[in-house]
């Protein structure tokens, strides 16, 4: 299985590009903010304890967030490998990951990290907030906050993985094409 982590800050486009990806190579997509925003739709008792948080730009508890990939893993069997969005984002959901893996034989084969600058960030969040219904978008004061809490809690994440030698960092200020054609470059090393 070919597992990948697309790794950055909020704004660095890694749903954008996950798109790009599982399209290319017919992997798994799994987001954990865009389960986390179902289970909020469907009014599930996780959803009503995760916007609590993610209202504030602050990180969803790490066992809320474990059990809910835990489960998600379990009811997935045929995938080729999967493109994981957004997690893991502590260094407790990375060391769960691993462990949920090995128990599948399927380790992670790269973490992909894209690189771009907080004013860039911030630009393209807000724009984007103007065009969707996230409420963690439309507001700047929540937007940096969520750029310090990658930098405080989950940006360690990628020296976790640069431990086991498989970060590769990606310049993503350019074009959507521009990113992706650099990401499919290291993924060709590996696919
Ligand atoms: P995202 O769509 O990845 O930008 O995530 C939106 C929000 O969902 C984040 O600001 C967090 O509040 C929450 N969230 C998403 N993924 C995680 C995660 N792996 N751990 C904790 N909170 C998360």
């Amino acid at each position: 299985m070919l597992n990948i982590i697309l790794f950055g800050p909020p704004g660095s486009g890694k749903g954008t590009q996950a798109a790009k990806l599982i399209e290319k190579y017919g992997l798994l997509h799994i987001s954990t903010g865009d389960l986390l925003r179902q289970e909020i739709k469907d009014e599930t008792p996780l959803g009503l304890e995760a916007k609590n948080f993610m209202n504030k730009g602050l990180l969803v508890p790490d066992d809320v967030v474990i059990g809910m990939i835990s489960a998600r893993l379990d009811a997935e069997t045929e995938a080729k490998g999967v493109i994981f969005d957004g997690f893991p984002r502590t260094i407790a959901q990375a060391e769960a990951l691993d462990r949920l893996l090995e128990f599948k034989k399927a380790p992670i084969v790269l973490m992909l990290a894209l690189h771009v600058n907080d004013e860039a960030l911030t630009e393209r969040l807000l724009k984007r907030g103007a065009t969707s219904d996230r409420a963690d978008d439309q507001n700047e004061g929540i937007i940096r906050r969520r750029i310090e809490v990658y930098k405080n809690e989950t940006s360690p994440v990628a020296n976790y993985y640069d431990k086991q030698s498989k970060l590769v960092n990606i310049h993503g200020e350019g074009t959507i094409d521009e990113t992706f054609a650099l990401l499919v470059k290291e993924l060709e090393e590996v696919a």
